[in-house]
C-alpha cells in the first residue's frame, strides 16, 4: 500500500480546526479505476473532492489535509445538522453499486479512519446514503460495515456506525430517531435531492462577502497611493 499527494481547487477558502471534525463518510467513486476520480478531483469543472481517494489495490491518494473543507457530502444532513461539508472528512472507495470492495481497501480505509478519530472529534461513521437519503446509494449494500465495526469495537469516541448506534453488544442498538430532523425540529427523511456536492449557499453567501470588502480595501488603498 503506498500513498500519493495531490491537490484540489474544490475547496472551502477557510479550513477548520480538528474540534470541528466530527464525521466520517464513506463513499464510492463510480468506477474501479482510480485515475478517473483522481482527474475529476483535481479539474475545477465538477467541483467535487474528498479527502482520500483509496484504489483497488489499497493505494491511498490523499488530496488535502483533513483540516480542509472538501465537497464530497452536498446537500445532507447527520443528527440536525445540515450541509456535512464542514463537519466531515470524506473517503472515497473505487469501485461502484455491484463491484464490492477489496480487502487492501477495507485495511487502507480502517486504518485512515482509526488515525483520523484519534486525531478529531469524530463520533460518527456513515455513507453516503445515510446523510443523503433519497438522494444517494454509497456506498451502499455491498460495502461490509461489519468491517468497520470491528476495528472500532473496543473505542469510546464513535458512537454511530452505519448510520445508526454503534455498540458491541447487538442487543443494546436502539432506534435512531434522532438522526433526521429537520431545522423546525420535525423527523424527516426528505432532503432536497436538487444539488449534487458543492458548498454550503450560507457560506458561499459569506465567503463573497468577504471577498468583497478584501477588493474595496485594495482598490481605497491604491486610490491613497495616487
Ligand atoms: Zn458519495
Amino acid at each position: 500500500m503506498d500513498t500519493f499527494q495531490h491537490s484540489t481547487p474544490n475547496k472551502s477558502t477557510k479550513g477548520r480546526a480538528s474540534q470541528d471534525i466530527t464525521l466520517a463518510v464513506i463513499h464510492y467513486t463510480g468506477s474501479e479505476n482510480e485515475q478517473s476520480a483522481i482527474d475529476w478531483f483535481e479539474s475545477s469543472e465538477g467541483k467535487v473532492s474528498a479527502h482520500y481517494v483509496i484504489a483497488r489495490n489499497g493505494d491511498i491518494h490523499q488530496f488535502e489535509t483533513i483540516y480542509a473543507k472538501l465537497w464530497h457530502a452536498g446537500d445532507s444532513v447527520w443528527r440536525g445538522k445540515k450541509w456535512c461539508n464542514g463537519c466531515s472528512i470524506g473517503y472515497e472507495l473505487c469501485g461502484t453499486f455491484d463491484s464490492g470492495f477489496t480487502e487492501e481497501q477495507y485495511d487502507s480505509l480502517c486504518t485512515l479512519l482509526i488515525r483520523d478519530v484519534e486525531a478529531t472529534r469524530i463520533d460518527s461513521i456513515v455513507g453516503h446514503e445515510h446523510i443523503a437519503p433519497g438522494r444517494k446509494i454509497d456506498p451502499g449494500p455491498n460495502f461490509d460495515w461489519d468491517r468497520v465495526r470491528d476495528w472500532f469495537t473496543d473505542n469510546k469516541q464513535v458512537i454511530f456506525i452505519e448510520g445508526k448506534p454503534f455498540t458491541s453488544k447487538p442487543e443494546e442498538v436502539i432506534e435512531p430517531k434522532e438522526i433526521f430532523i429537520d431545522d423546525s425540529g420535525i423527523f424527516t427523511k426528505e432532503i432536497p435531492a436538487e444539488i449534487n456536492s458543492g458548498i454550503d449557499p450560507q457560506e458561499e453567501k459569506q465567503e463573497k462577502r468577504e471577498e468583497g470588502f478584501v477588493g474595496r480595501l485594495i482598490l481605497w488603498l491604491l486610490e491613497l497611493l495616487k
